[in-house]
């Protein structure tokens, strides 16, 4: 629709313009810097630092009735900058001009309503959040959105004609850092550091494609993240990890987003979601309390956060119930099939503690939960949740696992309407179907397939038969009926078919 025809008291509000005053906050000695340097640590105390706009109450004076109708009607808006996650401007990065935003494609994924098989199964009624149709396939494009919309604006602004963006990645970061750099390829390069290994084969193809220069380290993801933060210290680079915090911002956006897909009544909403930088999870319940601040919604859902007992710092952190007594420890990850999630020190971790604390303050009760699922929990569940219509990837799996946990652990309440964040698309995780389908996990996986969700094609190739078609050889005449003939009634035997 054309902005003169909404309704009129509506149209200003429809086209923001830059006019918020975005601040980094260091979590470590709470101290403040400005965002006229590209900053990924505090540059006092070396910790990780958040975004926030020092003017957000600005946004108090439009009431919660009014930000939902304008963003309702901004649905219904053709303009490319508010199309995605910046539908939510004024709540995400308000210094950003719109003809500056990048948009690929990304935000506004489907909201699909789980069978009544899967319903059954997990003991709730719940939907997915699909995610992986996302332009690079996974959650990970919103805040790349964020970041290199900021990059965009800021290369412009101090006349920088070159920057090289760097992260580490667990697969699908690179995938969506090289997707928005090579978009912006006039003054961007990217260069990705994969830990050798373990990146499924969608997952290096993606950066490969973009463009990017990949290169392969020994190791952990752990251990390329340490590299890649001694690269930042010590080179003219930018950061595109989840350190740089424009990325939180852009993530908060599927927040805004699972609030309007329920007309902003998420108070029964269970936000299920699987962890491993812990980004994701700090950004979506920062959203939901930025929400609740204005308004927009009137009170919080419950937030599920997932690990799998191979690599569950946060889950470990959180088993201490008094929350003086809990001290983070990193653990040693082991193999897992949700290789997106399998961090040992995440980087978002002070950020989770101290929103955690805040969400839960503002709850007015305990509303953040962490559960451990199994490897074997989280590979039935992806597989279960593809024979139902869904395209889960193994860490959408592990969401849907962890729901289940909670449930069975008597954190949801009856009535209670679960959302899995499912975070990528089946297809960049192949290599585990594939896995689970030739029973071909390494013991350390600790997967055995259920016999009854393997599947495997079958080659339908009557032995009667003595010729074939072939690319370029078509059978003809009598050979070719012959071909035909028997190959259906193979099939019609294999699929136990009735004659009409
Ligand atoms: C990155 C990623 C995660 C983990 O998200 P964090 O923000 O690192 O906690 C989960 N699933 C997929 C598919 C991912 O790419
Ligand atoms: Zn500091």
């Amino acid at each position: 629709m054309k902005l003169e025809d909404f309704p009129e008291p509506i149209q200003s509000r429809l086209l923001p313009r830059p006019e918020g005053e975005m601040r980094y906050r260091c979590l470590g000695c709470k101290g403040e810097t400005g965002i006229d340097r590209l900053l990924y640590t505090c540059p006092e105390c070396g910790s990780v630092l958040m975004l926030y706009d020092r003017t957000f109450d600005r946004l108090l004076k439009i009431d919660g009735k009014e930000w939902r109708k304008i963003f309702d009607y901004r649905r219904m808006l053709n303009h490319q900058a508010l199309k995605g996650i910046f539908r939510y401007y004024e709540f995400i990065a308000p210094v950003i001009p719109l003809e500056r935003i990048v948009y690929l494609g990304e935000g506004q994924t489907p909201l699909v309503e789980a069978n009544g098989r899967l319903k059954d199964l997990v003991g709730l009624d719940f939907y997915f959040k699909s995610e992986g149709l996302n332009p690079s396939a996974s959650f990970k494009d919103r805040g790349m959105a964020c970041a290199l919309s900021f990059i965009n604006d800021f290369v412009r602004k101090e006349k920088i004609d070159k920057i090289l963006a760097v992260c580490a990645s667990t697969g699908d970061t690179s995938a969506s850092a090289a997707l928005y750099s090579s978009y912006l390829g006039d003054f961007i390069s990217s260069a990705v550091l994969l830990p050798q290994g373990k990146v499924t084969s969608q997952q290096l193809a993606q950066p490969l494609g973009s463009g990017a220069k990949v290169l392969e380290i020994p190791g952990v993801f752990d251990d390329c993240m340490k590299v890649v933060e001694t690269l930042a210290e010590t080179y003219q680079v930018a950061l595109l990890n989840s350190k740089n915090s424009w990325r939180i911002l852009g993530q908060e956006s599927l927040s805004f987003e699972i609030a309007q897909d329920f007309d902003y009544q998420v108070g029964d909403k269970v936000v299920a979601l699987p962890i491993g930088n812990a980004g994701n999870i700090t950004a979506v319940m920062s959203g939901f309390l930025k929400f609740l601040k204005a308004g927009v919604i009137t009170s919080l859902p419950k937030i599920v956060g997932v690990q799998s007992e191979q690599a569950d710092p946060v889950y470990r952190y959180y088993l201490e119930e008094k929350d003086p007594k809990r001290s983070f420890v990193p653990v040693a990850v082991k193999p897992s099939v949700a290789q997106a999630a399998m961090i040992g020190n995440p980087v978002s971790m002070p950020r989770v503690i101290e929103t955690v604390r805040e969400y839960n303050r503002s709850a007015g009760e305990k509303k953040v939960f962490v559960v451990q699922v199994k490897e074997q929990e989280i590979m039935d569940a992806m597989i279960i949740a593809n024979r139902n219509g869904n395209v889960a990837c193994t860490q959408g799996g592990e969401a849907m696992a962890g729901l289940k946990r909670a449930v069975e652990k008597g954190f949801t309440r009856p009535g209670d309407i679960g959302v899995l964040d499912s975070t990528a698309h089946m297809l960049k995780f192949l290599t585990f179907q594939e896995m689970y389908f030739q029973n071909g996990f390494a013991p350390e996986f600790k997967v055995k397939p259920r016999e009854d969700l393997k599947n495997a094609p079958l080659l339908v190739k009557p032995s009667t038969l003595d010729q074939f078609p072939g690319a370029g050889k078509p059978l003809r005449g009598d050979a070719m009926k012959r071909f035909i003939d028997e190959t259906a009634v193979e099939i019609a035997e294999i699929l136990g078919l009735q004659k009409r």
